[in-house]
């Protein structure tokens, strides 16, 4: 999967729903991508911050204590360059939209599934 591509990337999982948070793990970790976890906005403030090699975020929006909008604004005050991938339930034309113009560099609609999550890693990998 992903023919190696992704193997020693970081990635920061921002996810808020344990079981979802788990599943992303997995896929990544077949993947040899190196993982860090964060469970609500604030939290992914940090690590983004602390955490210069980030490769790419992938951020829920919809968060506890931040929302992934507003996270994703905090970080880039510090981490103008780092990917960041929203996760979105919706799927309609206006939050596509939103998602874009609020600075996330893609999207990718839940549910997800584990090839459309390794083609979107790599192809915003390869247009950095
Ligand atoms: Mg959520």
């Amino acid at each position: 999967m992903g023919n190696g591509y992704l193997t020693g990337k970081k990635v920061l999982i921002v996810e808020d729903d344990l079981s979802s948070r788990l599943y992303l793990n997995k896929i990544l970790e077949k993947a040899g991508v190196i993982i860090l976890n964060a469970g609500d906005g604030l939290e992914a403030v940090k690590v983004a911050s602390n955490n210069p090699d980030i490769d790419i975020i992938l951020m829920d929006l919809q968060l506890p204590i931040m929302d992934g909008y507003s996270a994703l604004s905090k970080i880039r005050e510090v981490r103008n360059n780092v990917i960041v991938i929203a996760q979105t339930a919706y799927s309609l034309m206006g939050d596509k939209e939103k998602i874009l113009n609020s600075g996330f560099n893609d999207y990718i609609i839940k549910p997800i599934l584990s090839q459309n999550l390794i083609d979107k890693l790599i192809t915003n990998l390869k247009r950095d």
